[in-house]
């Protein structure tokens, strides 16, 4: 076996995966520098994510407990059902199925949570290891160890390099150069927003609508998302009573909505949205649903329009299997997946959570550091290749382009 020795871990990328990682990394006493390309860091991903125990155990693992409790009480109160409801355009049920993913269990069961909560409380107390605005740009390794190239010119150097960058990581643009990235085409175009729950449309709406993550679909293959968040506690005042010095902005009882806009409809790329796009969106959104229930045409039409937003969607194809060195990658940098089934975030997680336990077990002088790295690959690929596929056939199942993108629009980067 070899010494022990804490690592020193470079994170490209400041996301959930590479945040979680941080925590954990810290929490065993090794130490790390996060590098997070966007110095901003309200950049619009998303709103409620649908929880399961690869995201939650992982999560326990991962961060201080006071921290794990606070994302407990900030997380989604569990629906009555709690399932994958498919109805009608008129709101008859047509079937219902578990989450897919083990569950989390317990008292406390924890189905959702706010994406911007978790990753605000995910960015607290890392110190000086987060290093906001720095882009990592390319790496080499040394005799020892490996050094990052930033985009300022800097450098910074380290035991491991984690890519945590997302589905277009440079760290994996550079370590497995043949994985390419699939880009799903216009009818995977995700254009989501949120509705506030408010009285008033609480009392305009079905309960039902409350309930899990609801799909509904008509007939000419339109189709709307929800997923209701209605937190435990008010999210503000949580973080006041278990972790005070934990800021996290105020989150109002919310349904996320996915809608479909009428085919051939221009949507204009993120950079060219004015402020009247949003409301350009969600009228065609709401021809796209003509006719359909007044519930969820009142959903709809009570987007709050800054909250719209379009997001490209895209998934990695998996390459063959790699020889390991002092550079992996996890999260969407190692297996994007269509976000439809829910499954990104929890995996990217529980892989921040498998790859700690390597690298702990490295420092403590139990495993030597490309072995480890190698196992915990080969666990990943096992755990998750499996699911870009479920994510491909679902998206089929309900009109999405994916699978007819595979053959047809393959890019590499
Ligand atoms: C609309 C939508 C809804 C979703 N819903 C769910 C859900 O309900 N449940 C679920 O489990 N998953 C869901 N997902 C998937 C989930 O969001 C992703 O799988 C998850 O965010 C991946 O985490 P990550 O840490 O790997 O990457 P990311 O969260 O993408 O983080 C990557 C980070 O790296 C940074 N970065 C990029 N390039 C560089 C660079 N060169 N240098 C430094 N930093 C860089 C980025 O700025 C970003 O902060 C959803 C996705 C979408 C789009």
């Amino acid at each position: 076996m070899s010494a022990s020795r804490p690592l020193h871990v470079l994170i490209a990328g400041g996301g959930l995966s590479g945040l979680a990682l941080a925590h954990g990394l810290l929490k065993d006493g090794l130490t790390c520098e996060v590098f997070e390309r966007d110095a901003d860091l309200s950049r619009k991903t998303g709103y409620m994510l649908h929880m399961n125990a690869f995201g939650g155990e992982a999560l326990r693992r991962c961060l201080p407990a006071d921290l794990f409790e606070l994302y407990l009480d900030t997380s989604r109160k569990p629906p009555e059902r709690g399932e994958s409801i498919v109805l009608t355009d008129q709101l008859d049920e047509l079937s219902a199925q578990p989450h897919l993913g083990p569950p989390n269990e317990g008292e406390r069961r924890h189905t959702g949570v706010h994406r911007k909560t978790l990753r605000q409380i995910l960015l607290s107390r890392l110190g000086d290891s987060f290093r906001p605005g720095a882009a990592v740009v390319s790496y080499s390794e040394t005799a020892d160890g490996v050094r990052v190239q930033l985009a300022d010119g800097s450098t910074a150097e380290g035991d491991v390099l984690v890519g945590a960058d997302g589905i277009r990581s440079a760290v994996r643009a550079q370590r497995l150069p043949e994985v390419r990235v699939v880009d799903a085409g216009i009818r995977g175009l995700g254009l989501y927003g949120r509705t506030i729950l408010t009285p008033e449309l609480l009392e305009q709406i079905p309960t039902l609508l409350l309930q899990g993550v609801i799909i509904a679909a008509d007939t000419k293959g339109a189709r709307v998302l929800l997923g209701a968040f209605q937190p435990r506690q008010p999210v503000a005042a949580a973080a006041a009573a278990t972790a005070p010095d934990v800021r996290l902005d105020p989150v109002e009882d919310y349904l996320m909505v996915s809608c479909s806009v009428p085919p051939g409809t221009v949507i204009p790329p993120a950079a060219e949205w004015t402020a009247e796009t949003p409301a350009m969106v969600r009228d065609a959104m709401l021809e796209a649903i003509d006719g359909w229930h007044p519930a969820l045409r009142a959903i709809v039409a009570g987007l709050d329009l800054p909250s719209i937003f379009g997001i490209p969607f895209g998934h990695v194809e998996p390459g063959a299997v790699w020889a390991p060195s002092r550079v992996t990658v996890i999260g969407d940098a190692a297996h994007a997946m269509l976000p439809t089934l829910g499954m990104g975030a929890n995996l990217a997680l529980n892989d921040a959570r498998m790859l700690l336990d390597r690298l702990s077990a490295v420092s403590r002088g139990e495993a030597e550091l490309v072995p480890a790295i190698g196992a915990f690959e080969e666990q990943m690929r096992e755990l998750v290749y499996p699911f870009i596929e479920m994510t491909m056939q679902h998206d089929r199942q309900f009109g999405g382009g994916a699978l007819a993108s595979r053959g047809a629009q393959e890019t590499t980067v």
